[in-house]
């Protein structure tokens, strides 16, 4: 085997294009340019685009984490109590950093491989009577392949008066999100996923509603500041040295978005998606998603069947089969599934090369499969969608 050539398939980092890789290979520039204000400016406007906003969309070079630590100081009064919807680990995650930073925070939790339900939100919400200050929540749950039914959400917190907080980190571009129609008060996001660049970039805009009530969110901060990221803004500047190749890598990957076409990214990856189920589903092995309608069309978790060892499993995919997996995560999910990322720069035909070592692997260690199933049922949905056009 050629050990270069692996197909990688992880919830992110993920593939990064030949267009992405040698934009980040342009000269340093001085980042208080105007060449350096225009790149700036037009990157801003096509994250616009990518989130569906008028707002403001600040770039930050910290990884997607910092995202909920930035939502949280710049617009959420200190100390505030604050609800986390929790449907998997990143959610979880979340919640320990609002605890870390000293929110009082309330929980909703929902099994691995459901969605968080918006009637339910709501009656936590009305119990609080309006004391509940922000609504915490995934998009798209990494650790599972579940997304949220965020604009019903969204649509709650505002009766009750409490801000949406949106972690769009294996979503924003790929998944569905229209930040200012649904009354999403912050998203943010991440490079290494759906945007097709290194690691290293937070993406984050907040709702005109989030910055009134900015000025009460006393909570000490200083890297994070949205305020001194607001104030450079128009200038195409930022408080401190920008990461000057990751945005030239970015322009690069928005370039390719916009002329493939904002809907049609979606459109892709809900077709990825679909491929992906249907052969998962064809080769005898189960979603960890229970709802169907809310299966992730960014990346999908699968049961490990219980005669597999999960690590064995992928050991093979990767060493024998060249395709590397996401593991389960979280102490519960850890052994019992395995995840196939398909966001980024991923088309249908590598939803074939991930579901073929899906396949082969599986035989290989003993499994009852018949290699050829799922890769059947992939293409035909595929056929399908190019016939219907
Ligand atoms: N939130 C979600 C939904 C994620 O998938 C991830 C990473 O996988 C993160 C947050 C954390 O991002 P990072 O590892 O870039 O800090």
């Amino acid at each position: 085997m050629l050990k270069e050539k692996v197909a990688l398939h992880l919830a992110g980092p993920t593939p990064v294009p030949p267009q992405v890789a040698a934009a980040m290979t342009m000269p340093m520039i001085n980042h208080r340019s105007e060449k350096f204000s225009v790149l700036a400016k037009d990157v801003a406007s096509k994250l616009q685009a990518l989130f569906r906003t008028q707002e403001q969309v600040y770039v930050l070079a910290s990884s997607g984490s910092s995202g909920w630590e930035t939502a949280m100081v710049n617009f959420v009064p200190a100390g505030a109590k604050v609800l986390n919807v929790v449907i998997g680990d990143f959610g979880e995650r979340w919640s320990k950093a609002n605890a870390e930073l000293g929110y009082a925070v309330e929980h909703l939790d929902y099994e691995p491989g459901t969605a968080a339900k918006p009637a339910e939100v709501a009656e936590v919400l009305n119990k609080h009577q309006g004391s509940i200050k922000a609504v915490c929540l995934q998009h798209n749950e990494t650790s599972t392949g579940v997304f949220n039914p965020v604009k019903e959400i969204a649509a709650e917190a505002a009766k009750h008066g409490a801000l949406v907080l949106v972690d769009g980190v294996s979503s924003v571009g790929a998944l569905p999100l229209h930040m200012d129609e649904w009354g999403v008060d912050v998203a943010f996001t991440g490079s290494q996923k759906t945007l097709m660049c290194p690691p290293g970039m937070m993406i984050i805009a907040a709702s005109k509603r989030a910055w009134a009530q900015a000025e009460e969110a006393h909570t000490p901060k200083f890297y994070f500041s949205l305020k001194e990221y607001r104030k450079s803004y128009d200038k195409g500047q930022t408080p401190q040295t920008p990461p000057i190749s990751l945005y030239y890598g970015l322009q690069a990957a928005l370039n390719m978005l916009a002329e493939e076409g904002w809907e049609q990214v979606q459109e892709r990856h809900h077709l990825m998606g679909e491929m992906c189920r249907a052969g998962i589903k064809a080769a005898g092995l189960d979603l960890l998603c229970t709802e169907e309608q809310f299966a992730s069309d960014t990346l999908t978790a699968v049961m490990v069947p219980e005669s597999v060892e999960a690590t064995a499993f992928l050991k093979v995919a990767r060493d024998t089969f060249g395709v590397i997996y996401a593991a389960g995560q979280g102490k519960t999910l850890k052994e019992r599934i395995f995840r196939i990322g398909h966001m980024g720069y991923m088309t249908p035909n590598d939803v074939l090369v991930a579901l073929s070592a899906v396949e082969n692997s599986l035989a290989y260690l003993g499994y009852n499969i018949q290699p050829g199933k799922a890769i059947a049922a992939a293409q035909a949905v595929w056929l399908k969608a190019v016939r219907q056009g």
